[in-house]
């Protein structure tokens, strides 16, 4: 590495914002070699200089970064977007880890586990589908689907880019179904507007609550990731897909990060992704 910025070393040692790091330094909380630095400018050798932040020393990460985010809807999985929609790169620490890419995607309306990593070789080894990365989904869907529709998913279903591949599908019922709608970001029963833009009358909101009451919360697992997969499935057995959130990729599972928050996986989590 070359002698980079101090705020940009500090902002990639985690020690704050890429803007953060330049009011520590205003501030006279950095010191590069024990001597306090003001100076925006000031450059620093990441190999020889000691960064220290009230005293405390900071570093670069060292190796490879993965980490987990827990994917509000309303984000595109991207890093930019030319159309200036709100996109996950606001999520996370790009600054802190150059190189951040996500591993898969989810939907602009999907919550959920989105793993990132500056790795691309574990990256691209977990989506190439030889490996058969097993995810876990909760769809909150239209209606009830009957075992036999469930079944059909399990077995395979034909969708217009080919028969998908044996999976599971199973109703979430009781204790289970309360958790699970917390999780989901269930979209009101009765829109404000409709899909066209037209304002919903009242006859149409009183058949659209009616209809909300029939709704049901099915597990899906899938080892392939085709895209929309999870809700082309379900629309195939005429259950249309209201809200889906994700809550595992193969061994890493979500947990209990809050919703918008990231971390950095375990080292035993990083383990079991190779
Ligand atoms: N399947 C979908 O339909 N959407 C997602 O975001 C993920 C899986």
């Amino acid at each position: 590495i070359v002698p980079m910025r101090l705020q940009k070393f500090l902002a990639r040692a985690g020690a704050a914002s890429r803007r953060g790091s330049e009011n520590l330094m205003t501030a006279g909380r950095v010191t590069v070699n024990g001597q306090v630095v003001t100076e925006l400018g000031s450059k620093v050798d990441p190999l020889v200089d000691e960064v220290a932040v009230d005293g405390v020393p900071v570093h670069l990460a060292q190796g490879p970064v993965t980490i987990m985010l827990h994917k509000p809807a309303g984000y595109v999985t991207t890093m930019s977007d030319p159309q200036g929609r709100p996109t996950v790169a606001e999520l996370v620490p790009t600054d802190r880890f150059p190189g951040l890419f996500p591993i898969g995607r989810l939907d602009f309306d999907t919550t959920g586990l989105l793993l990132f990593s500056t790795d691309g070789e574990l990256g691209n080894g977990l989506l190439h589908p030889r490996h058969h990365v097993e995810k876990r989904y909760l769809a909150l869907v239209n209606g009830k689907p009957t075992p036999e529709q469930l079944e059909r998913l399990e077995r395979g279903i034909q969708l217009d880019d080919g028969m998908t591949a044996p999976a599971r599908a199973a109703l979430v019922e009781g204790a289970e179904a309360k958790r699970a709608l917390a999780m989901l970001e269930v979209p009101p029963a009765v829109p404000e507007h409709e899909p066209n833009g037209s304002v919903p009358s009242p006859q149409r909101a009183a058949i659209l609550r009616k209809r909300s009451q029939e709704r049901a919360v099915v597990r899906v697992v899938l080892r392939e990731g085709r895209k929309r997969q999870v809700k082309r499935m379900l629309s195939a057995i005429k259950h249309g897909v209201l809200a889906l959130h994700r809550d595992s990729f193969g061994p890493i599972e979500l947990g209990d990060l809050p919703r918008g928050q990231w971390r950095e996986l375990t080292p035993e989590e990083v383990a079991a992704l190779h």
